[in-house]
């Protein structure tokens, strides 16, 4: 079997002035990415489309799929342009108002219009990840009055958090709407939709996606105290999930990001939802070629809370060492996949009717693969529902997924254990199917002969139709 099937483990990188040329693409590609993430919260749209372009192209020219995700800035409060950087001091007071630009020296400009109407008196507001940190005094005629009770500087378009508002900001903003139909136009696999306080909240993204005539899969960011108190109702409309620990632990707090991680990871694995662990995994690589042990531990420990993805931000945005973080990744997790740690209890039942049958087959296909000592699970599928559910039983060989669209090949490079194939095999069930699929599985998977594979598909139909069996066959037999 060749080595790229032996990271199970999908990687998430996201974009930025530090891999944004080509050659990085392909190099990060190399490493171990998966997912490209373009994070809208920074860059122009036409940035983007550059960028995504690119993506593509070079995954295509090196004949490997990727998916691109299009991240949604959502109801991101943030400080407006500032004339120069300020230094604040503890028990200075400061004064907030509504404003894209500073135009009084003594008034810190937000760009939220609703700023006044969504804080109070003692109403604690975080400034530039938590960094800087001041306390509401009073709210008059449309400006804050605020404490600074965590000094620092504050510079010029910084992330607000207000812990626990339940601001007044629709949960998909103009911005986002523009970067929907800039996703769907540029074909973009993933949208990712931040701060979801409530399934409503996917729903009405999918509204939008949907009146673009289109059904890119939206990944729900949990980084607010709502959504996980509305956890099971927004994983069961989302098509993946985020923890994204960067806003959770400013919205929550950093201690609460432990066991909140669990909590979302092991949701999302009982719905059966691609789930992604999030922010600051390597991040002292963004300076230095190796990470802390620190690091290194929360990479494997998030694998072993059983996530199927795992992401990297400023490593690779604005990282020094990009390349290397991806590659670290990597080798962090095939390091503990291969561990006596790595074991899971995926035998639990999944509620859903519709998907019985296939949950049959998938459950029948992880135990006949132990059976066997099985190489590979050879899976049939056009939109890839019964791949993804394969995917989540963690199975102990990986899963070739053969599909007839490459748009479900692109998708499908989140899943994991997933390694997707485009072919147009749809009408070979007939004599000639286990030669034909022989010679893919040797001269493309690298498998040899009298290795032993499971097969998924569908029947009359190899691929279109809903997977409906499953069965062993030994190479060249
Ligand atoms: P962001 O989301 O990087 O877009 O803010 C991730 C997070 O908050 O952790
Ligand atoms: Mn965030």
């Amino acid at each position: 079997m060749k080595s790229e099937f032996f990271k199970r483990t999908k990687i998430v990188v996201t974009l930025g002035p530090a891999t944004e040329k080509a050659e990085t693409i392909k190099e990060l590609i190399k490493a171990g990415a998966n997912v490209f993430r373009l994070n809208t919260s920074h860059g122009t749209m036409e940035y983007h489309r550059e960028k995504i372009r690119l993506i593509k192209e070079t995954a295509s020219k090196m004949g490997i799929f990727v998916a691109t995700m299009v991240d949604l800035q959502g109801p991101k409060i943030r400080i407006g342009n500032l004339k120069k950087e300020i230094e604040i001091k503890n028990g200075d007071t400061l004064v907030l108002a509504h404003s894209l630009e500073q135009t009084d020296e003594n008034i810190i400009p937000v760009d939220y219009a609703g700023i006044a109407n969504d804080v109070s008196a003692n109403s604690r507001v975080l400034i530039d990840d938590g960094k800087l940190e001041i306390v509401v005094d009073k709210v008059e005629d449309n400006k804050v009055y605020a404490t600074v009770t965590n000094g620092g500087i504050l510079k010029s378009r910084k992330g607000l958090n207000i812990p626990g508002s339940t601001a007044s900001l629709d949960a998909v903003t103009p911005k986002d709407v523009e970067f929907i139909k800039f996703a769907v136009e540029e074909h973009a696999d993933l949208i990712a939709l931040s701060f979801v306080r409530q399934k409503e909240d996917v729903l009405l993204a999918k509204k939008y996606i949907n009146d673009f005539d289109s059904t890119i899969p939206v990944i729900s960011k949990l980084e607010k105290p709502d959504a996980i108190r509305n956890l099971s109702e927004i994983v069961s409309v989302s098509d993946g999930i985020m923890v994204a620990r960067g806003d959770l632990g400013i919205e929550l707090s950093p201690v609460e990001v432990p066991t909140c991680q669990k909590l979302i990871i092991e949701e999302a694995n009982k719905q059966r939802k691609p789930v992604i662990v999030a922010t600051q995994m390597l991040e002292s690589m963004i300076n230095e070629p190796i990470p802390t042990r620190a690091e290194s531990s929360d990479v494997a420990n998030a694998i072993l809370d059983g996530t199927d993805a795992v992401m990297l931000s400023g490593e690779t945005s604005v990282g020094k060492f990009a390349i290397e973080a991806v590659r670290m990744m990597s080798k962090i997790a095939m390091n503990t996949e291969n561990s006596c740690f790595y074991k899971f209890d995926t035998d639990k039942e999944l509620d859903n009717e519709k998907a019985l049958t296939r949950q049959a087959i998938v459950f029948g296909a992880d135990k006949m693969l132990k059976y066997v000592n099985a190489k590979a699970i050879l899976s049939f599928s056009h939109f890839g529902y019964s791949t993804r559910l394969m995917s989540k039983l963690k199975p102990s060989a990986p899963v070739i997924m053969v599909s007839d669209l490459e748009e479900t090949c692109r998708k499908m490079t989140l899943a994991w254990g997933v390694y997707p194939f485009y072919k147009k095999w749809d009408g070979i069930v007939d004599t000639n199917l286990l030669l034909k699929i022989d010679e893919f599985l040797i001269n493309e998977v690298g498998l040899k002969a009298n290795d032993y594979v499971v097969i998924t598909g569908s029947a009359p139909r190899l691929i279109s139709g809903r997977t409906n069996f499953v069965r062993v066959h030994k190479i060249g037999t």
